[in-house]
């Protein structure tokens, strides 16, 4: 990405418009700090609950009903006023948005006009949670400047280069394309900053290295990225697929719905509901934090401990799979909440894998320390490292990089 450049405005408002939730974070590109962050959550519910943080003050929260997204992005914007900080200050450049889904039309940030908007809203059944969202968001933002530049930034982009064989499910051909039946992969913005941050933390070019990416939160998915580029991911159409996640079940076998269908007696919604609410980790145990699940597992719980195994064990899968779809590998990198925070995650990961060159040094993996950071044994042929992912900072930056002057 280019280097901040400080003449004109250098601010930039990330939104990131959730089904029931507006997260927003006001940077300034100039020195790429932090002047504000906010979270709405359970918009349209009883009452919402609006947190806002200035940069120098104590953060501010209020309960109240909210009853849309346009009502949320409005008090966001009161918010901000009330620091100096509105929608109509000179020093703001632009909004970016966190669009989850741009299908194969978005491969870069998007500056939004009319037949973006459209083009969203087309690609909307392939993530009919998100993208309704996040037109609103735009909508909203718009509505509220119609001055300010509005620009796109695609969880999928990323993943445009991954290569036919690996985008395309083993199906027939006419029917996949006639539904845009394809792998798409999502957490884009985070793998890309994360393996570029990772080749930074090397000390080489992102052209140069190969990166096994881990983003563990809530949602989790792997990527594996040769040279800077996607080369395959394990969400596929929908970020449904691929690693154990929080209450998304990641990889089953298809036959799996037709069976609850036609033998269990469960309509398509409910099966829906089981595989990416009621699954994963809380299927497994109840609970969807690792926190929770490694102190049960600690305290002798068995569903915790097989929680914790069903996930490690598709995690070594995928990590096996993508140094093979890499061949060469020169890091292996840890993100999100769990992948973050959770150094017994990223021992059981590695194990044992000492003939593949990934190794863990323990007081590496276990101190508390924030920041880019390695945890391998400097012997180690792979560097195994723990980088903190920042999606927010990477949809400003290319925001920033799109329309900055
Ligand atoms: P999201 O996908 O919602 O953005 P995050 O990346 O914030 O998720 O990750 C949230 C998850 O991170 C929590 O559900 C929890 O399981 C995990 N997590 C956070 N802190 C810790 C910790 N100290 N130890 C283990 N897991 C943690």
């Amino acid at each position: 990405m280019s280097a901040a450049r400080t003449d004109g405005p250098s601010r930039v408002l990330v939104l990131n418009s959730g089904s029931s939730s507006v997260k927003y974070q006001l940077l300034d590109m100039a020195d790429r700090s932090r002047l504000a962050t906010g979270l709405v959550e359970r918009i349209g519910e009883r009452s919402a609950r609006h947190v806002h943080t200035p940069a120098d003050g104590e953060p501010r929260e209020r309960e109240r009903p909210v009853a849309d997204h346009a009502e949320a992005l409005e008090a966001a914007a009161d918010e901000l006023a009330a620091d100096g900080l509105g929608l109509d200050s000179p020093e703001l450049l632009a909004v970016g948005h966190r669009v989850v889904h741009g299908g194969r039309r978005f491969s870069e940030p998007t500056v939004v006009d009319d037949s973006v908007l459209a083009a969203i809203e087309r690609l909307s059944p392939l993530a009919p949670l998100h993208n309704p969202a996040n037109l609103e968001g735009i909508r909203t933002a718009r509505a509220l400047n119609p001055r300010l530049p509005q620009v796109a930034v695609f969880d999928t982009a990323f993943h445009t280069t991954l290569p036919e064989h690996a985008a395309r499910y083993a199906i027939d051909v006419a029917t996949a394309d006639a539904h845009r039946v394809r792998r798409y992969g999502f957490h884009g913005t985070s793998h890309a900053y994360v393996s570029r941050r990772t080749a930074a933390l090397l000390g080489r070019a992102p052209d140069e290295v190969n990166v096994i990416v881990l983003h563990l939160g809530n949602g989790a998915s792997a990527a594996a990225v040769a040279g800077g580029r996607c080369v395959d991911t394990s969400m596929g159409m929908t970020p449904l697929e691929g690693l154990v996640m929080g209450t998304r079940s990641g990889d089953v076998d298809p036959a799996v719905v037709f069976h609850l269908a036609r033998n269990g007696g469960m309509a398509l919604d409910d099966i829906d509901r089981l595989l990416n609410q009621r699954s994963g980790l809380a299927g497994l145990c109840g609970d969807n934090d690792m926190r929770e699940i490694l102190a049960r597992r600690d305290a002798g719980d068995e569903r915790a401990r097989l929680a914790f195994d069903v996930y490690i064990h598709r995690l070594r899968r995928y990590i096996g799979a993508y140094y093979a779809v890499l061949g060469r590998v020169d890091a292996l990198v840890f993100t999100a909440g769990v992948g973050e925070n959770a150094a017994p995650v990223r021992a059981a990961a590695v194990a044992g894998l000492g003939s593949l060159g990934l190794a863990i040094d323990e007081g590496l993996n276990s101190a508390r320390t924030r920041g880019p950071r390695l945890i391998s044994p400097e012997y180690a042929r792979v560097a195994v490292a723990v980088v903190p992912t920042d999606e927010e900072l990477e949809i400003a930056t290319q925001t920033f990089a799109l329309v900055g002057s």
